[in-house]
């Protein structure tokens, strides 16, 4: 429904609404638009399920448009973003409930950050030092705004956040005295538990994160000091939080996509995660064949991350990815199976940084472009 005419196909954009996607521009990231369906929804019915909220994680794929499908379809109450600059596109671009899940400690970035209230959006930021506590109050101050700030709470990723449950009381005092914020609850995210690919290891580590996140809400509670959000989850760990009694809000975002790497994730019965499916592959084409059993695509370093490992070829068993340099990638075919211009679909190992470098998800339904989107805050890492 947007109007594309604006740009030029393979210099400002891989594709156009209408298009066969044999003819996108490669490389580029295609969106199965039925997948991406059904995980959005998956993950909508999941909270219901727990009776918790979800605050969906943009910074996995940086763009304002899945951002609003999250919270109108995908019933999510808000967003998370990571960086300021991040969720000044988010609430440039009109999303309304912005948590930078992080610390924000520069200055300039600081005062950038306490304007955004005047886009009309509600933000939250997390913070783990008395220091930058008095700095964002100052800043809202001076632009007459509020900023809502949550206590980041160390609970086992060894990370940012503060080590114990007295810490998180002073914080949360000092938040609650200072003036133009409001203290809005814990944060607490185990990064180290998300990937770990047995059940049993992610339990263990979970437990522990629940425990002390529990340890430091009854603290709370004790002085009367109530959390509006209990926060942490990611795709790999929120059953856990869920299901605890203690957490009441998640912040999944590679669910929506599914990456090669979180593919490895297994669940209880040591079945690969079974509920989201992948929807996010980057197309690319085979450029060259002249090696005997090797075809070389166009898709390098460039234009995806391999720091969890090579991409999978999606549906091909007999291709093996081999090798990846700044613009090419090296293919294993046995059986010479690939042609000049053929194209394959690669499911990036690791979703968040591969999005990051891409203008635009071209979104497929049936082998047709149905609609492009674009990565907002793509380089926004400010
Ligand atoms: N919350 C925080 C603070 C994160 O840093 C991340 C990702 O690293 C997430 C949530 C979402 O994790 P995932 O993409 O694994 O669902
Ligand atoms: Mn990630």
């Amino acid at each position: 429904t947007s109007d594309f005419s604006q740009y030029t196909l393979g210099y400002d954009i891989p594709a156009l609404p209408g298009m066969k996607v044999e003819d996108v521009q490669t490389p580029a990231l295609i969106v199965d638009l039925d997948a991406f369906d059904h995980n959005l929804l998956k993950m909508r019915d999941e909270v219901a399920k727990y009776g918790v909220r979800h605050r969906a994680h943009c910074k996995m794929h940086k763009s304002a448009e899945i951002a609003k499908l999250q919270m109108e379809q995908g019933h999510a109450c808000g967003v998370c973003c990571q960086k300021a600059s991040e969720a000044e596109a988010l609430a440039r671009a009109g999303i309304t409930d912005i948590m930078v899940s992080n610390e924000v400690c520069d200055p300039y970035k600081i005062d950038r950050l306490a304007q955004l209230p005047k886009l009309g959006a509600r933000i939250l930021v997390c913070t783990d030092n008395l220091l930058n506590i008095a700095a964002l109050s100052e800043a809202a101050v001076k632009h007459s705004t509020e900023l809502e700030v949550l206590v980041e709470l160390d609970c086992g990723g060894s990370r940012c956040g503060v080590a114990d449950s007295s810490a998180v009381l002073e914080l949360a005092t000092a938040i609650i005295a200072a003036p133009n914020l409001r203290f809005a609850g814990i944060q607490s995210y185990q990064g180290a538990a998300q990937h770990a690919y047995e059940y049993a290891d992610r339990k263990a580590l979970l437990d522990t994160a629940i425990t002390i996140t529990k340890d430091a809400v009854d603290l709370l509670e004790s002085k009367e000091i109530h959390c509006d959000i209990v926060g942490g989850g990611g795709t790999g760990s929120y059953p856990f939080e869920a299901a605890s009694g203690v957490f009441n809000e998640l912040q999944c975002g590679s669910y929506l996509f599914m990456d090669a790497d979180y593919r490895r994730v297994k669940d209880k019965d040591g079945q690969l995660l079974p509920a989201f499916e992948h929807a996010l592959f980057l197309l690319t084409s085979i450029m060259s064949t002249d090696i005997d059993g090797q075809a070389v695509c166009d898709a390098g370093l460039k234009a995806h991350s391999v720091d969890s490992g090579p991409p999978k070829v999606f549906g091909r068993l007999d291709l093996q990815s081999l090798d990846y340099s700044d613009e090419h990638g090296v293919l294993k075919d046995p059986q010479n199976t690939l042609k000049i211009n053929d194209k394959i679909k690669l499911v990036p190992g690791h979703c968040d940084p591969t999005c990051n470098l891409h203008d635009w998800y071209v979104g497929v339904r049936g082998g047709v472009v149905e609609t492009l989107w674009h990565v907002t805050a793509r380089g926004k890492f400010y």
